[in-house]
């Protein structure tokens, strides 16, 4: 299946993405990831690129179409999980070019409590493995909806379950960046829900509770979809 995963940054698309590519091998293909591995391994791509991450703003298109290029070419263009690609119209028309998408993954979440996750959300410093866990503990009502969001850290602080590196703190995930990343979501992003409108389905998740309860209503979700297309 051909799928991308959507939401404002902090709403947990890459969480959800690993779950879905553990659970049901779908690859999962983070521009976010691959930008900053770019960017680790100094290459022309990331340090043009590194200008544009550090304030929170949109990488330009041609950067970010050439890395994509590149992993599709890797992993093959049948079966992935496009997560923070396409972010913006333009983006989204190329892909019409370059493929066929079979639905779309919109994950609702309020603003208030992103902004909380984003601050305690900390990444595996080695490109290759970039696990996510987060420090944040979030157990209030927005509305009609409980959020209870226990923390999900590893089992040793500071180092990775998976591959042992030290985690670290995206330079993105400091208060002044993520207000503008949240700006360029609004501004840039969100309209691209009424360009997929009506032309793919939409698959819509409320993350309130842990990733590890919400991910079983997804896979459903996307069985049923899988099932008719
Ligand atoms: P993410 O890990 O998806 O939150 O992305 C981190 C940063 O990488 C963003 O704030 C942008 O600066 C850049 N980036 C990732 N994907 C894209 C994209 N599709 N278009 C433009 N910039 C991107």
């Amino acid at each position: 299946m051909k799928l991308i995963i959507f939401g404002p940054p902090g709403a947990g698309k890459g969480t959800y993405a690993n779950f879905l590519q553990e659970r049901m091998g779908i690859q999962k293909i983070s521009t976010g990831d691959l930008l900053r591995k770019e960017v680790k391994e100094g290459t022309q791509i990331g340090k043009k690129a590194k200008e544009y991450m550090d304030k929170g703003q949109l990488v330009p298109d041609e950067l970010v179409i050439e890395v994509l290029k590149k992993e599709l070419e890797r992993i093959g263009k049948d079966n992935f999980i496009l997560d923070g690609f396409p972010r913006t119209v333009s983006q989204a028309q190329k892909l019409d070019e370059m493929t066929k998408i079979d639905g779309l993954i919109l994950i609702r979440i309020p603003e208030e409590i992103l902004v909380e996750k984003l601050a305690g959300r900390r990444i595996c410093s080695n490109p290759n493995c970039a696990a996510i866990y987060n420090v944040a503990s979030i157990d209030k009502k927005i509305g009609r909806v409980h959020y209870y969001l226990p923390p999900m850290p590893p089992k040793k602080e500071g180092v990775c379950d998976k591959c042992g590196s030290p985690l670290i703190q995206r330079d993105d995930d400091k208060p002044e960046v993520i207000k503008e990343r949240l700006k360029v979501y609004k501004k840039d992003s969100r309209p691209l829900l009424s360009y997929y409108r009506g032309k793919i389905p939409f698959i819509i998740i409320v993350p309130n509770r842990p990733p590890e309860e919400v991910i079983d209503r997804l896979i459903k979700k996307l069985e049923k979809l899988k099932e008719k297309s």
